[in-house]
């Protein structure tokens, strides 16, 4: 089943609404196997969204509308509806008597507009409204659904809930293919790299259908497919994750909504190994990532902001004169924070990262972005040096990403370098 779903209201056209109801919408249908093929935004022009209705109905066999259903002058909606669909509004004694009775339970006069809201076009079939007054529509023509919704999300959000999911259920039953989707989480690799390294992506994909989908985070990888028989996908997506990893498997920490938090929380954990992390230009945040983590107190010994200089020298024993010899932004420096921080926690590993995080400080010789990342153990140290863009949060975001992978990778046995 393929759906469209179009918002109305000049208020998202300008972008002074965030348009989540096409978000919520569309999150719900695919969760549900209904392929949204298409979402559209149109504004309070009545010419607009007729021209859209015709489109869309054309070419879907759903179509959901939000917004423009009140009673005021600039909802035009379902007088849209009553002349797209050829049909006439008509008084629906249920839907005035909830409307009286809601505006009872809250001591107000019930006006002639909100009267008005319980004419409906007679070729739909009326949805409550539980948080509002205005009902939504059902209509069937052509072996076709189209539903008009309140643009006001909470109104929206219940309608969906409780009555267009399960009765969209109901309609589809046993007919629908069942769509289902893998999600793998890389990061350390840029989207471009990831893109070259997976190589041949017809023969990976078999037909299923892929996105790159990247932020400071890393890259999710986003496959769909679909199939009558759920252990037909299944098996195809199982398939597909095994080609991918072994050609990339060493940049997926994770799949969904996986954090790399709770990778690395995992790994430590089963290996029994303690950690403490000394931190400078990512001001806590790596600290603050893993104690996130329910069951923290298992590895996490302890985190050190050492920002300045003299609480490097002070806090981790770093030497003044690596300091002053290679700078506080250094190879030397994040290796000797790692070992510093270890030996001051007695933990199994310690973690050292320094860097600039912009958008001013360049220093001779190191640009913007430029971050170094240390792990230490009993025996060594190991350190990476890592460039990042100008724009100060998202650069404490990717740091903390990194020395987190920094972490996974050197748990898993895998080479810091890319
Ligand atoms: P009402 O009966 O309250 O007038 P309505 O169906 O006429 O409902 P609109 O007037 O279009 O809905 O929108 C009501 C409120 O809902 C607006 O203030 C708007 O901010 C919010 N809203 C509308 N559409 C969306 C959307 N697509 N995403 C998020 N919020 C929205
Ligand atoms: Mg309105």
């Amino acid at each position: 089943m393929n759906a469209h779903i179009i918002t109305i209201g000049d208020e998202i056209l300008i972008g002074q609404t965030l348009n989540t109801n096409a978000a919520f919408i569309g999150t719900l249908l695919s969760q549900n196997q209904i392929n949204v093929s298409k979402t559209s935004v149109v504004g309070d022009d009545e010419q607009d969204i007729i021209n859209e209705f015709n489109v869309c109905w054309a070419k879907n066999d759903l179509v959901i509308c939000t917004g423009g259903l009140g009673p005021t002058i600039d909802d035009v909606t379902r007088k849209c509806i009553v002349q797209f669909f050829e049909s006439e509004l008509i008084l629906d004694q249920e839907v005035l008597a909830d409307i009286k009775e809601r505006f009872e339970r809250l001591k107000r006069v019930v006006t002639k507009l909100n009267e008005d809201q319980a004419m409906i076009p007679q070729c739909a079939v009326p949805i409550k409204n539980r948080k509002g007054t205005a009902p939504g529509y059902w209509i069937e023509q052509d072996k076709k659904i189209f539903i008009a919704l309140p643009g006001v999300p909470s109104e929206m959000k219940e309608m969906m809930l409780s009555f267009v999911i399960p009765e969209l259920k109901n309609k589809i039953g046993d007919l629908k293919k069942i769509r289902k989707t893998l999600s793998l989480l890389t990061t350390g690799i840029p989207e471009s790299t990831l893109f070259q390294k997976l190589g041949n992506l017809s023969e990976i994909l078999q037909g299923a259908k892929i996105a790159f989908l990247p932020n400071q985070f890393g890259t999710k990888l986003r496959i769909s497919d679909e199939a009558e028989d759920e252990r037909v996908v299944d098996l195809k997506l199982s398939e597909i994750e095994l080609r991918i990893k072994a050609l990339v498997g060493r940049y997926i920490y994770g799949k969904g909504d996986d954090d790399i938090s709770e990778t690395v929380c995992k790994l430590l954990i089963d290996r029994g190994m303690r950690i403490s992390i000394a931190e400078s230009c990512t001001g806590g945040n790596i600290s603050n990532r893993l104690t996130n983590i329910s069951g923290s107190s298992k590895f996490f010994d302890r985190g050190i902001v050492a920002y300045s200089n003299a609480a490097k020298v002070e806090l981790l024993k770093v030497d003044e004169e690596t300091i002053i010899k290679f700078g506080s932004v250094s190879e030397e420096v994040a290796k000797e924070m790692a070992i510093g921080i270890k030996e001051v926690s007695g933990t199994d590993l310690g973690i050292g990262i320094t860097g600039i995080m912009g958008p001013t400080g360049a220093t001779d010789g190191k640009q913007i972005g430029t971050v170094f990342i240390a792990i230490a153990d009993d025996t060594d140290v190991f350190s990476r040096k890592f460039l990042f863009g100008d724009d100060r949060i998202l650069n404490k975001d990717r740091a903390s990403q990194a020395a987190l992978d920094v972490i996974r990778r050197y748990l898993l046995g895998i080479s810091l370098e890319t």
